[in-house]
């Protein structure tokens, strides 16, 4: 076979076959083609797509790329949640310990920062000494020792997405329904979970910015799950503004960790325990989400949540004394106000302008990069002239303010609120889930 005749079989639209598309993901993986070849290939995908037929035996491709974690071992059934990114996306590190607190084992392999937004590793990453290179009889001896282990993708699980991942980041491909879908479900399937809870994100700030295109991501990602046997549901979530107030690794570690302590954005903690509830169900400990809701918010205020993430971080070698003063994970920050230029009501926070101020200031996916946003208004809340919409931290006071004189674009402010709308927009799943 021939990598160039192959990519332009598909520049033309027309379709791979799957021996084609399984040689190509080999031979990448293996090295034996080169970055500028699969890019070639990745750019003709983003251009020309691929069908839900294609999109199967590129996940199966993937997922077949390397070895897949056995949690067959671990009583119980195994639910594992993936979103798609987003700015301000810190809910695996709340939705985990909780779901993991109600019961059901929580084996969550997550990954790094992809253009704007940020990964949930690199957050996990800024709690001082926490190792999240784990082998899988690592994980598998702590999901069942303590129910939860939040860790990276292993070098042999996956390597393909792996390689493919970082190269579709360098060059512009990330957006694009077949690429995502295969990513995100060929990580599920080496995963080894039982059931799969899918967060695909729309707006402006998620790499689906229609309602239609996050749609169909999300019914071809709960189609690839069930072909694969795994119960599989699909929230489309909004994603035009950050979700919760800090954005940037530190910062969102520590909104996490203040939510665990009952003291986190409500909106953001009804959100969490909407997706853990959908867990719950998938997982056996519920019949319906109405049924799980009452016990994962009894678990937050109790601060199960928050005992079993201190569990998993002493495990994984991390300084768990964060978890009683997070500020620590922000200190040594200077901040810089953006203030508001007039009176009004806040109708629009571009996440992905926020997402890239704080990209650029280091704020995600940088080791020991200690910048990012505090939003201090969001959408529908009053604002004076003048008053602070929103605050930039960085380790020095220019590169703050600079930052903040970035950050004026990214709000918009009518003289009328605007109309409230949902969090969770649509629930897509398979006929059993
Ligand atoms: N998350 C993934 O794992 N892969 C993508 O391609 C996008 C989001």
């Amino acid at each position: 076979m021939d990598i160039a005749e192959i990519t332009e079989r598909k520049q033309q639209g027309r379709a791979l076959a799957a021996g084609e598309i399984a040689w190509a993901v080999r031979g990448f993986t293996a090295g034996e083609i080169g970055e500028a070849e699969m890019a070639a290939l990745l750019r003709a995908i983003h251009a020309r797509g691929m069908d839900p037929r294609e999109t199967a035996d590129l996940t199966s491709a993937m997922a077949r790329s390397g070895c897949r974690l056995d949690l067959s071992g671990i009583p119980g059934v195994k639910v594992d949640k993936h979103s798609t990114g987003g700015v301000g996306d810190k809910t695996t590190l709340v939705v985990a310990p909780l779901v993991a607190s109600a019961g059901v084992p929580v084996a969550k392999l997550s990954g790094r920062a992809l253009s704007h937004t940020g990964g949930t590793l690199d957050k996990l990453e800024t709690i001082p000494g926490l190792r999240t290179n784990l082998s899988p009889g690592e994980i598998i001896s702590q999901v069942r020792e303590i129910g939860l282990c939040i860790a990276a993708q292993t070098d042999d699980l996956c390597p393909a997405d792996k390689k493919i991942y970082a190269l579709r980041d360098r060059t512009g491909t990330v957006d694009s329904v077949p690429l995502i879908a295969a990513s995100v479900m060929s990580k599920k399937i080496a995963g080894g979970a039982d059931a799969i809870l899918l967060d695909v994100k729309c707006g402006r700030g998620a790499f689906m910015r229609s309602r239609e295109e996050a749609r169909a991501l999300a019914g071809l990602m709960v189609e690839l799950g069930t072909a694969a046997g795994r119960r599989t549901v699909a929230l489309v979530t909004n994603m035009d503004q950050p979700l919760g107030r800090a954005v940037g690794d530190a910062f969102e570690m520590a909104e996490a960790i203040e939510t665990l302590h009952g003291r986190g954005p409500a909106d953001f903690a009804e959100f969490c325990i909407a997706l853990g509830a959908e867990m719950l169900v998938l997982g056996g400990k519920a019949a319906s989400t109405g049924q799980a809701t009452p016990v994962l918010r009894a678990l937050l205020a109790e601060g199960s949540a928050l005992a079993r993430l201190r569990e998993m971080v002493h495990r994984q070698g991390g300084d768990a004394g964060v978890l009683d003063d997070p500020e620590r994970l922000t200190a040594g920050t200077q901040a810089v106000e953006a203030p508001s230029p007039e009176l009004g009501f806040v109708t629009g926070v571009d996440a992905r302008a926020i997402g890239e101020v704080v990209r650029a200031l280091g704020g995600h996916g940088v080791p020991g990069g200690k910048a990012g946003v505090w939003l201090d208004k969001k959408v529908g809340e009053a604002v004076a002239r003048g008053e602070p919409l929103a605050r930039v931290y960085a380790p020095e006071r220019a590169l703050a303010a600079d930052g903040a004189r970035a950050l004026a674009v990214a709000f918009e402010i009518a003289p009328q609120p605007p109309a409230p709308f949902p969090l969770i927009l649509e629930r897509i799943a398979d006929t059993a889930a």
